[in-house]
């Protein structure tokens, strides 16, 4: 079994290209998480463009990919309709809701490209576009157990996890997992001690090998009901969650490289205290990583 994963957009809200974002990347949500012959895109932010082109440069065969979108909020669709493999008429694309009688994903990928916002009409994409579901939340696909979690964030948003063969990797990004700690006053009244996650949540992630996670905002910056997660949140519920690595996910535009950096190594400092084994990293945009 192999099983790589690997970042095409990092940023969280708004792509920012830049001198200042260069070493993470500017582009927004898009992961490809690979697993045998099986090709999951986890978002289509701005990120989703480069992996078209990559897809199309690495073989010539056709693109069979499965797209599970966190949720529609720009950050997570805009790189679609720039998605190269979706205009050629051997790819198939299979585009996942959640739940058997949804259609909110396909109708918002449509949407957005009316003729108000894009040239191109969504008819006019040349592909396969097959409107799936994830049958309420556990399936398997092409042997791969992906289940669906969901998340507190406006509009809503699901975190996803894929497994097989006893590696497993969790995205969950654009989660207020803030607003689920059992005792929030502690978050501000007793900032180093350990922050308690619901045993649902910890249950999902539990012994993941990767947690790719919403770590937006550091303790100083926090904004309350913008939908994301403190850093120092995140990586207690990683603890909790006794997974291997974290990666520090979507972070916010107003953030330079040295900035990422900066909450990486308090992230760090914060599992030393903890006396736990875990390693965490910010994720970068063009990183792969192999795992199982
Ligand atoms: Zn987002
Ligand atoms: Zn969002």
């Amino acid at each position: 079994m192999s099983l790589f994963v690997r970042f095409w957009g990092t940023r969280g809200s708004i792509p920012t290209p830049g001198h200042s974002t260069r070493r993470y990347g500017g582009n927004t949500s898009c992961v490809e998480v690979r697993v045998d012959d099986a090709l999951f895109i986890c978002d289509g932010g701005t990120g989703m463009r480069e992996l078209g082109e990559a897809l199309l440069a690495r073989s010539s065969d056709p693109v069979d990919a499965h797209l599970l979108l966190s949720h529609t909020h720009w950050d997570h669709i805009q790189g679609f309709p720039f998605f190269l493999p979706a205009y050629r008429s051997t790819t198939t694309l299979r585009v996942y809701d959640v739940e058997r009688d949804d259609d909110r994903v396909h109708r918002l990928l449509l949407g957005q490209m009316r003729p108000e916002y894009f040239p191109v009409d969504f008819s006019e994409l040349g592909s396969r576009i097959v409107p799936s579901h994830l049958d309420g939340g556990c399936t398997t696909i092409e042997g791969v157990t992906v289940r669906a979690f969901e998340q507190v964030h406006p509009g809503r948003s699901f975190a996803f996890s894929f497994a097989k063969g006893g590696t497993k990797v969790v995205y969950a990004t654009d989660s207020e997992l803030d607003r689920t700690v059992i005792n929030r006053s502690d978050i501000l009244d007793r900032p180093h001690a350990l922050r308690a996650l619901p045993r649902d949540a910890l249950a999902f992630v539990a012994d993941a090998d990767l947690l790719i996670a919403d770590a937006q905002y550091n303790d100083d910056d926090y904004r309350d009901g913008w939908g994301h997660a403190r850093a120092n949140t995140v990586v207690d519920f990683a603890i909790q969650a006794g997974a291997k690595q974290l990666v520090l996910f979507h972070h916010d535009p107003t953030q330079t490289d040295a900035d990422v950096d900066g909450k990486v190594e308090r992230a760090m400092a914060r599992i030393r205290a903890a006396g736990a084994a875990l390693t965490v990293f910010g994720a970068r945009e063009g990183l792969e990583l192999k795992l199982g």
